[in-house]
């Protein structure tokens, strides 16, 4: 079987720090290719995910173009689709498109008429009612959580061939680590993420918290600096800039609750694997949540509000905890000791491995061809 996976135009895959969409793939497409399935990968020019072949249009991710004008964002997202479109016209040994590009994706693809397609839904499903509730029906969908397909519009939820869960490849790997004292947010900083939260807890409780993760795709507290200092700048105004400024950085003190800016590669998992458990403060229905899958295949007891997938993916009181307020999540911070790491990632190995995943798409696969 030949498979399209289509990544999109916005980061390289993998994605060289922050990456939602782009770690997915990242996860799927090498356990897919060991069980035969040769991958065309639609992305940019430098992805470096080992593939059958690399189908691009811009050299580089287009991550920080985001902050432009929304037509002009469109517009790069259609040039990446229709490039994606003309490859399946020109050539016939595509036997199905795996696409993960938001919105633009299946309506450049449904009108083409090629292969089978199977676009899988990464955001929350209320964020274009106008498009997700009239989803190109030749076009078959899967969530990556059933709480995400119970807030699909009607319509969408009966084209759906189900959820598949998110994994990582951490859930295979054997992990030893000294655990430190410090407890998690590993994330983009936004409101969605609700990182003030957990940053007000730990500082109320005398805690330490490390906070990880870009600021509207600024890296490092320099970077977001340059932002800051300078009312010109684009960014100056960004929502995630403002809720930083605003609503996270009165806790930073540098001691006890840091931001470290985003952290990528070896340098991450350490940081994940060494925490004492990860904290999942959230303000939205969390689709997927493949950082509390990470938290848990490296033995960190995830702690969160209970709200979108959460509850699908940790089960309270053995592998994590669940929280109805901020209050109650404090609680629960002060037991963390009480989550057994091993529990944490056997889990993970059962349910949120990319062998798991892999099948669990190889059926979706073949499902959406027989449609
Ligand atoms: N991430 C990362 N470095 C950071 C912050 C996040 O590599 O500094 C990764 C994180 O480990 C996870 C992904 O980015 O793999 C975020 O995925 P998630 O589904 O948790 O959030 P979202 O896709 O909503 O941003």
């Amino acid at each position: 079987m030949k498979v399209l996976v289509n990544a999109g135009p916005w980061l390289a895959v993998p994605p060289p720090g922050y990456g939602g969409i782009e770690n997915v793939v990242a996860t799927l497409v090498p356990a897919l290719r060991e069980r035969g399935v040769e991958v065309v990968l639609a992305s940019v020019g430098s992805s470096t995910l080992e593939v059958d072949e690399l189908i691009s249009v811009y050299d580089d991710g287009q991550f920080t173009e985001l902050q432009k004008p929304y037509n002009q964002v469109m517009g790069i997202a259609h040039a990446h689709q229709a490039r994606v479109a003309a490859e399946l016209r020109a050539r016939g040994d595509i036997d199905l498109v795996h696409d993960h590009v938001e919105v633009v994706g299946p309506a450049v693809l449904s009108a083409f008429g090629g292969p089978p397609v199977l676009h899988t839904l990464h955001w929350d499903l209320r964020k274009h009612p106008a498009f997700y509730g009239a989803f190109p029906p030749s076009i078959a969908v899967n969530g990556v959580s059933e709480s995400q397909l119970a807030r699909a519009p009607d319509a969408l939820r009966a084209a759906s061939l189900g959820a598949v869960y998110l994994a990582s490849p951490l859930a295979d790997r054997d992990v030893r680590v000294d655990r430190g004292e410090y407890l998690l947010v590993m994330g983009r900083i936004c409101g969605l993420k609700g990182q003030h939260v957990a940053a007000r807890i730990c500082q109320k409780l005398g805690l330490p918290l490390v906070l990880a993760g870009p600021v509207s795709g600024r890296n490092t507290p320099a970077e977001l600096d340059d932002v800051v200092q300078n009312p010109d700048h684009p960014l100056h105004s960004h929502p995630d800039v403002r809720y930083h400024l605003d609503q996270v950085s009165r806790y930073l003190d540098g001691d006890l609750v840091r931001w470290v800016g985003a952290v990528g590669g070896e340098a991450r998992d350490q940081l994940y694997a060494k925490a004492r458990a990860a904290l999942f403060p959230i303000q939205w229905d969390e689709p997927g949540g493949t950082a509390v899958v990470e938290a848990l295949a490296l033995g960190v007891p995830p702690v969160g509000l209970r709200r979108g997938c959460l509850p699908e993916i940790i089960d309270h009181g053995r592998t994590g905890f669940l929280a109805d307020s901020e209050e109650e999540l404090a609680e629960w911070v002060l037991r963390v000791d009480e989550i057994d790491p091993e529990e944490c990632r056997r889990e993970a190995r059962h349910r949120f491995s990319p062998s798991v995943m892999a099948e669990r798409y190889l059926e979706l696969y073949e499902a959406a061809t027989a449609r």
